[in-house]
């Protein structure tokens, strides 16, 4: 391949070399690199991939468990076998590397092969793009788990607010060794793919590539099937198949037992394409587990995730416009170097409100999407605009730049160097101290937020537009800047939306303080590390008369608390009432914990918990502050904590799998006679078992229901009155019907085996 295809322009001159991902800057280093070492030792390396490629096979349809030496010894009969590498996790297929074309024309000759009494499916290996990895570094690729405690003390420590925010970023985005897991992912599910449906291409997109990466956020692909169609209706029709660039016609395409032999990707609908999709997941691809295809959602998904890493990830379809709005987050964040350490800081504050992310991709809170393309619009609205809108950008779009994706106007130039520079100044503390301010006075429910205009559409102009009368108007009406008629907060309630402006005037209120704006002298939380702490639905407004709330006492604090001391007591027995409520849904309801920290096996996550009698640290949406202290004194917490008392917070996402609340007291009776031998915690574990197996299947499936518990100190802590523990549920979207049985057995059996689980670890 010619040098000059590796490289890849960057703005304000730079250069990137794609082979050996070195960034330059300008073009006398550009072409010292061409000629060093390096680059020099990558080409050679990649002329002998190219060239092992061309005299290899890909081999499937052998039996399970076939060693390599007897598909050598099948294949040594047409030539030369040099090596066979067999897929090791799931031995379905092989690469046959044969000493030159010529054996391997004659292996393809040859219209039929079989080993063992059942067919091969033999054809040449894909050409794929070379691409170098360089070698591993010690340790992992991911970064370890920044703890609450850990992120407020590296915070404190900065020497301003804006010093905080750049840390923010350095602290959540990916290490290098997470970037480079993610690229060779990628690049194993393309070679995969590319395998079973030719042409295809696996773009990801989202926050593993919009520059708003967070360590162990999913990784988003998009699989496009584009040219596979094109290329199975060419093999369909009597003209010769053309695969990709016009090589070598594909012989599988046609042939009976090839993939796509049983499916017409044009007319076959989404799911059940997602289907076929996820059949090579589970087979084909190494370290892939728990494979689910999610077929309802406005954007179907075969969700997956990686074993080694614990990374999970989705793969659509039929999703363009997600390309497109990614590049151009991509794009924002480039423009100008305010846009990326905003957004962190923003996300994160609504993370610790939970205010956004949503667990199952539905339920009533923002989306990071949404939240970031507020951020946005807030910076197209300042004075001078930091950013431009979109229908600007799109006027400043070129001619190869005008796309219309699903028939939408997604122009926009390409290189961020042509976008024009911000004559703003604004520093970052007081752009987030703005941020809260226009957000705290919003009117989220009577107006259109529209970052194609760069301001609010008044409803009743909005309403007598094409995509106004399309767009499904809620409480929080956020457009989408380039799929006009779609509202990305559409599934934002009045309660979340309320309380989203709410704390932005808690937080407005904050950012005035000189807490915020100084560093503190006297070692005390300040600037960011106070806006950061978790809080609650609860803290703020009263529980809706329909939320599922179920209150609790606290247990007792040691006797004869100096009052100095009583705050750390309630939290210390707020972490051991967490504990046993955690131990209750996972050990006598048979509950799991939906999410599990990154590189974590469910079963060794879930024997962590048990041990630890602790939720899931890494549950996406925890108000994680305690992290595996539920038994670390009180002092040992930030002095953060004395300035203003944490809001103790702590979130799970559960999943039960099975009936448990149906039917307890006729499975009771039927094991009366244990009943003299076991404590009652004992039999209630015992009871859920019961009814488990009377219902068939250890895990079906999906689980019946799913729901995020949010635990909260309640407000007698702080006012002197008998502390409560407060316990909000948040069900599934569409399950809140179905949850009400469960919630409603939960009202008395939930206190009740919490005061016995106190009661034996008493
Ligand atoms: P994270 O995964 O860290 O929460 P993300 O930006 O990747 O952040 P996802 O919910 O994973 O968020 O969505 C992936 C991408 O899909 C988004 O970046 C965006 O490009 C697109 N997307 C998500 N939600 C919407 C939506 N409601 N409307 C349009 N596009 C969306
Ligand atoms: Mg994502």
């Amino acid at each position: 391949m010619a040098a000059l295809e590796d490289v890849e322009s960057l703005p304000r001159g730079g250069f990137r070399c794609r082979l050996c991902h070195v960034p330059v800057a300008n073009k006398p280093s550009l072409e010292d690199h061409l000629r060093g070492k390096k680059h020099q030792r990558l080409e050679n390396l990649r002329t002998a991939r190219q060239a092992q490629e061309q005299r290899s096979l890909f081999v499937s349809g052998f039996r399970k468990g076939t060693p390599a030496s007897e598909l050598s010894d099948y294949f040594q009969a047409y030539g030369e076998v040099v090596n066979v590498v067999m897929d090791k996790e799931k031995g379905v297929y092989a690469i046959v590397e044969l000493k030159d074309r010529e054996v391997l024309e004659k292996v393809l000759a040859e219209p039929q092969h079989s080993l063992g009494g059942v067919k091969l499916r033999v054809k040449p290996r894909e050409k794929k793009d070379f691409k170098y990895t360089p070698p591993r570094k010690q340790g992992s690729a991911k970064r370890e788990q920044l703890s609450p405690e850990k992120l407020a003390q590296e915070l404190c420590q900065a020497t301003d607010v804006d010093a905080q925010m750049s840390l923010v970023v350095q602290l959540f985005e990916f290490s290098e060794g997470e970037r480079r897991l993610r690229d060779l992912l990628v690049a194993l599910f393309q070679e995969v793919f590319l395998e079973f449906f030719p042409g295809a291409a696996i773009l990801p997109f989202g926050s593993s590539v919009n520059g708003f990466d967070v360590s162990g956020c999913d990784l988003d692909l998009f699989l496009d099937l584009e040219k596979t169609k094109n290329f199975q209706a060419s093999a369909k029709g009597c003209g010769e198949p053309q695969a990709e660039g016009g090589a070598s016609p594909e012989p599988d395409a046609r042939s009976e037992d090839s993939i796509l032999s049983d499916i017409d990707l044009a007319s076959a609908a989404v799911p059940e394409i997602l289907e076929l999709v996820a059949t090579v997941l589970r087979k084909c691809i190494p370290g892939v587990h728990n494979v689910q295809v999610v077929p309802k959602a406005r954007r179907p998904v075969v969700k997956f995730c990686h074993k080694e890493s614990g990374l999970r990830g989705d793969i659509s379809i039929d999703n363009k416009l997600a390309l497109c709005n990614t590049r151009f987050l991509q794009l924002c964040m480039e423009a100008d170097e305010r846009v990326r350490p905003l957004v962190y800081a923003v996300r994160y504050w609504a993370k610790q409100q939970v205010l956004a992310g949503n667990p199952f991709g539905g339920g009533p809170l923002l989306n990071n999407y949404a939240l970031s393309l507020l951020v946005l619009f807030f910076l197209q609205t300042r004075t001078p605009p930091v950013l431009p809108t979109v229908a600007h950008l799109r006027a400043l779009s070129e001619d190869g730049e005008q796309t219309v994706v699903d028939g939408w106007d997604c122009s926009f130039p390409k290189d961020s160097a042509r976008w024009e520079s911000s004559g703003n100044t604004e520093s970052l503390c007081s752009l987030l101290a703005g941020f809260f301010q226009v957000f705290g006075d919003y009117d989220f429910a009577g107006s259109v937020i529209s970052l194609r205009e760069g301001r609010p559409l008044t409803l009743p102009s909005f309403l007598a537009s094409e995509a106004g009368s399309r767009l499904k108007l809620g409480p929080f009406n956020l457009q989408d800047p380039f799929e006009l008629d779609h509202n990305v907060a559409a599934n934002v309630n009045e309660k979340t939306a309320l309380r989203f402006q709410r704390c932005c005037q808690n937080a407005a209120k904050y950012c005035r303080s000189l807490q915020y704006q100084r560093k503190s002298s006297k070692g005390r939380a300040w600037g960011l590390v106070r806006l950061f702490q978790p809080g609650a639905p609860e803290a703020e407004a009263p529980a809706a008369a329909d939320s599922f709330v179920i209150g609790l006492p606290l247990p007792p604090a040691q006797a004869h608390q100096p009052p100095c001391q009583a705050e750390g007591a309630h939290q210390l027995s707020f972490r051991k009432a967490c504990a046993s409520i955690a131990a209750i849904f996972q050990e006598v309801l048979k509950c799991s914990c939906s999410e599990t920290p990154p590189g974590l096996e469910e079963e060794e996550q879930q024997q962590q918990q048990v041990e630890a009698g602790l939720p899931a640290a890494g549950a996406k949406r925890s108000l994680d502050t305690e992290e595996g202290s539920s038994g670390s004194p009180p002092a040992k917490r930030l002095r953060a904590d004395a300035v203003a008392p944490a809001q103790e917070g702590m979130a799970w996402q559960w999943a039960v799998w099975h009936h448990v609340w149906l039917g307890r007291r006729r499975v009771r009776r039927q094991l009366h006679g244990l009943q003299q031998t076991m404590d009652a915690l004992e039999l209630e574990a015992t009871v859920s078992e019961a009814i488990s197996q009377q219902e068939g299947e250890a895990r079906p499936g999906s689980p019946l229901l799913q729901f995020t518990l949010c635990a909260q100190m309640g407000d007698g802590a702080s006012s002197g009155q008998e502390p409560r523990l407060s316990l909000c549920f948040t069900p599934a979207p569409e399950q809140a019907a179905a949850f009400q049985e469960f919630f409603h057995f939960l009202q008395g059996f939930l206190p009740r085996l919490v005061r016995q689980h106190l009661a034996s670890k008493a």
